[in-house]
């Protein structure tokens, strides 16, 4: 991308290469310590922000506050209304966004579209829940009683995003928490600041226009230590962080310490199982763009592949050759299929796991490396790799941030596949390709996979907003945008109503005076 069209792009999101990076408005203010924001897919510097100094977070959460008490009272439906607005202005705003996503983060334009797409989807989505934020009513063991539950907003909710998702992941929380009645703190990932002040722009555009309060939106900005701000607020009932398993532990502690609420999103590590009744052109589509897909940084990347001993061969042979046609380069140039990684230290961290999967006995086969030269001058291409392994490698049962796919071999029955699969730490994606409804079946019961998002002849990465998104174990239990998650952003209150002149008691008690 040149230059030019980069400035054109921020013109039109109103981002100046300076900007600041606190802000519970349309207004940018901050002194702290500033952010340079570079783009991995050519290195350069795109922008600055500052980091949230203590004292401006406090001015953040005031407005915050304040906001919260009119948006709070506001009917469910005409906050539905705001988001619908806010929907509108992403559909205007797709292409600079989109651009904008692509540059900062380094995913394909088509990825970086389809992220702002699925804001827009989740937008759509919301605005059909502002009616539907029901609870149930029960039938009361007292005469003359009425018993209901109802859900109430919560008030600030957190958002702590992680590098790889700059957008989406704050509207999935963001338009949830706005038609449930809460106001919102994000804190983006240091990594892709500005797209954090590009969608402050608009929902503040959006909020201005119809004369609501400013702080229904805020942004800070920084590291992990801005983070902490709300980990370690009470003000703050609900913390929503998405990102390593590793961060997941600390904030879930500390969140866990003031008995205030968290939503964890934490890594993957998932597998495709591929048994002898497979489609073998679906498998090789879908794990090759499970694992090469926005350079294997997806939370549900496909990591593994756990294949039938008749199919090995097959399957290893055609990726190998699939592989082969891999073309790597600029991911705005729509006919490259892998663009870069984040930055150098996850290069690193690539470098570093290939060679400790060949330490722990692991086959390369297809060889992987870091790119220079024309085109690579960011330091931040490397070459998809698949290796041979075995699942008990350590390296095996981590998630590593890159383009590397291990290929673990079964024998025997689909139950053999599942034991391997569900043997992670993590429980996020996973998925079978069979045309075998007994394998299909076995891998979807109360024996099957642990995870949260479980596939058939899909494979293991992206999701659809109508659903639940979210995994078990270390990757930390939340659910996300569609299904009943919007529950998390809400209280729920139970109210029992006597309509009689008498005050009987529950359990049939007798009280006299
Ligand atoms: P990361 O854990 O390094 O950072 C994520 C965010 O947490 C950043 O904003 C960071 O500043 C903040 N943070 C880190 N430590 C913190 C602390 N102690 N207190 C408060 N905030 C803290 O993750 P990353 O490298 O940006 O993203 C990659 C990871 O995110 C991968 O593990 C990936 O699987 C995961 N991820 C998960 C999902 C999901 O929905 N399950 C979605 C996207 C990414």
């Amino acid at each position: 991308m040149k230059s030019l069209a980069i400035q054109n792009t921020l013109e039109l999101l109103h981002i100046k290469t300076t900007n600041l990076g606190t802000s519970t408005g349309a207004n940018f203010f901050g002194n702290g310590a500033e952010i340079e924001s570079f783009s991995p897919v050519d290195g350069k510097l795109i922008g600055k922000v500052t980091t949230t100094t203590k004292e401006e977070y406090e001015k953040v959460v005031k407005t915050a506050q304040a906001a919260f008490k009119t948006w709070r009272v506001m009917p469910a439906p005409q906050r539905g209304e705001i988001v619908r607005q806010f929907g509108n202005k992403l559909r205007e705003l797709k292409q600079p966004l989109g651009e904008l996503v692509s540059y900062e983060m380094g995913k394909s334009l088509q990825e970086g579209l389809g992220e702002v797409q699925e804001m827009i989807d989740i937008c759509d989505f919301a605005v059909g829940l502002s009616r539907q934020l029901h609870g149930l009513t029960m039938h009361s063991e007292r005469p003359g009683h009425r018993m209901y539950e109802q859900y109430h907003p919560l008030g600030i909710v957190g958002i702590i995003s992680a590098f790889n998702f700059p957008v989406a992941v704050w509207s999935w929380n963001t338009a949830l928490a706005w038609i449930c009645g809460d106001v919102c703190i994000w804190k983006a990932s240091e990594k892709a600041p500005l797209c954090s002040i590009a969608c402050q722009n608009i929902i503040a555009e959006v909020l201005k226009k119809n004369d609501l309060p400013e702080g229904i939106s805020c942004i800070i900005n920084g590291d992990y230590k801005v983070g902490e701000f709300m980990t370690t607020d009470k003000r703050i009932p609900l913390i929503s962080a998405t990102g390593s398993t590793r961060m997941g532990k600390i904030v879930g502690k500390t969140v866990g310490e003031r008995l205030g609420k968290s939503l964890l999103e934490l890594g993957g590590n998932n597998a495709i199982i591929v048994t002898p009744d497979a489609d073998l052109k679906m498998t090789i589509i879908g794990a090759v763009f499970g694992a090469v897909g926005t350079a294997g940084q997806r939370c549900t990347s496909t990591r593994r592949l756990i294949i039938h001993e008749s199919m090995y061969h097959k399957v290893k042979d055609a990726l190998v050759r699939a592989y082969k046609q891999l073309r790597i380069g600029n991911p705005l140039d729509e006919t490259n299929h892998v663009g870069p990684l984040i930055d150098t230290d996850a290069v690193k961290m690539y470098e570093n796991a290939l060679e400790k999967a060949v330490k722990e006995g692991g086959n390369k086969i297809v060889e992987g490396g870091v790119l220079n030269g024309e085109g690579y001058e960011s330091g931040c291409y490397v070459k998809p790799a698949i290796v041979e392994a075995e699942n008990h490698y350590e390296i095996v049962q981590h998630e590593t941030f890159a383009p590397i796919l291990y290929l673990l071999k079964y024998a025997g029955n689909v139950e053999n596949a599942i034991e391997i699969q569900n043997n992670v730490a993590q429980g996020l994606s996973s998925a079978i390709m069979t045309n075998n409804l007994r394998e299909a079946e076995a891998f979807l019961s109360h024996a099957g996979s642990d995870c949260g998002i479980a596939n058939v002849n899909i494979g293991t990465s992206g999701a659809e907003i109508g659903g639940a998104f979210g995994g078990e174990k270390e990757t930390g239990g939340g659910r996300e945008s569609g299904s009943d998650a919007w529950k998390v952003y809400m209280r729920r209150q139970t109210n029992t109503i006597n309509y009689t002149t008498e005050l009987p008691l529950a359990q049939g008690i007798k009280f006299d005076l």
